[in-house]
């Protein structure tokens, strides 16, 4: 963004956060989608980094089972190993429905609220074909691309009984070789999460066949309708890997494996919205079901969240100056 648009802006606090929140979405979609050459862990390397200069400490592989309450405060983070964490505040970033869950029956929570966040309607989920290609055969394609079935640009969803996508993104990774050359391209497309909940049971790897098939004829006609569009595309695929939502339900624990949580409607903007701010005085909500989902809609909740913490005056004018 320039520093011409964001001088204004930060005029007045707390107005100017909720225009912020604006222009930067608004910028992201006109201007489009940016890569990041080099590929993404960056960001999480450079987060990680930022955490343990101050001190912190990450826990991967650390599933949180339950959150332990006396009254409104949450009292330990009690981990699948049994580890019991204490903090003074504790941020969750999963679904809100899966959140209160782990808490438990507490009288903190109203049975009406539960029931609420519990019968929002998440997103769909993505199915994804990752292409590995051969060198020096697709030239880079430094946007992407999206090919509809149809002139209903709304209709996207895959139908899987035609066997046939309504829409397909192609976008090539940045080339970690000859940046003239694309050497990864994935093709996403959307597709309901709910054919996929009866494997939910099953682990990564030790799927039945069922879902196996499946997974194998999406995967092929997915290929099939990118490469009626971008010929050149079907001989230059030396390997593919598929991801359906079970595959991401397994690494975001997303329920059913929707791809952007909770489902925003424009039309009913309260309906679902959440709030940072949570019954329990010590736990805060953060990540893509309070705002908007991705890069951007994270981040904007991570400034909401912090926000309850150091104030939002204090944090708009630090993003201002930095
Ligand atoms: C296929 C696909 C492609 C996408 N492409 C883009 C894109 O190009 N650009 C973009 O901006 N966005 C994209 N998105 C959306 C983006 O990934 C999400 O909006 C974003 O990652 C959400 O961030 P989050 O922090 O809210 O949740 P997540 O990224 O899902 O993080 C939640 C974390 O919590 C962990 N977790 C869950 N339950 C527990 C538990 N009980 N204990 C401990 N940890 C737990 C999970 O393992 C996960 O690491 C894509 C999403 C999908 C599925």
């Amino acid at each position: 963004m320039s520093s011409r648009g964001r001088t204004p802006l930060y005029g007045g606090v707390r107005e100017s956060s909720t225009l912020y929140h604006h222009a930067m979405v608004n910028h992201s979609n006109i201007e489009g989608a940016c890569r990041f050459t080099g590929g993404t862990q960056q960001i999480a390397d450079a987060l990680a980094a930022k955490i343990r200069e101050h001190g912190g400490t990450m826990l991967v592989r650390s599933r949180v089972v339950a959150l332990h309450t006396e009254g409104r405060r949450i009292t330990g983070v009690e981990l699948a190993d049994g580890r019991m964490l204490r903090a003074k505040t504790v941020i969750s970033a999963i679904h809100p429905a899966e959140t209160f869950r782990l808490i438990g029956p507490t009288p903190v929570i109203r049975k009406a609220f539960r029931e609420r966040i519990g019968s929002l309607p998440d997103s769909y989920g993505l199915f994804s074909a990752y292409l590995l290609l051969k060198p020096g055969r697709i030239p880079y394609i430094n946007r992407n691309l999206y090919y509809f079935a149809g002139k209903d640009v709304w209709k996207t969803l895959f139908d899987l009984e035609a066997m046939r996508p309504g829409m397909v993104l192609l976008s090539a990774q940045a080339p970690d070789g000859d940046p003239a050359w694309c050497d990864v391209v994935t093709l996403m497309t959307p597709v309901a999460t709910r054919p996929w909940k009866a494997w939910e049971g099953s682990a990564p790897g030790r799927r039945p066949e069922a879902y196996t098939a499946l997974k194998a004829a999406m995967t092929q006609a997915t290929v099939d309708f990118a490469c009626a569009r971008l010929p050149e595309l079907r001989d230059a695929i030396a390997h593919t890997y598929a991801a359906t939502p079970l595959t991401y339900r397994h690494y975001t624990g997303a329920p059913h494996g929707a791809a952007y949580g909770l489902l925003k409607d424009w039309r009913s903007i309260m309906a679902s919205h959440i709030p940072a701010r949570t019954k329990f005085d010590n736990l805060l909500l953060t990540g893509q079901n309070l705002t908007v989902h991705g890069a951007i809609g994270v981040t904007l909740s991570a400034a909401a969240t912090c926000s309850e913490i150091v104030g939002t005056e204090y944090l708009a004018k630090k993003i201002a100056n930095a």
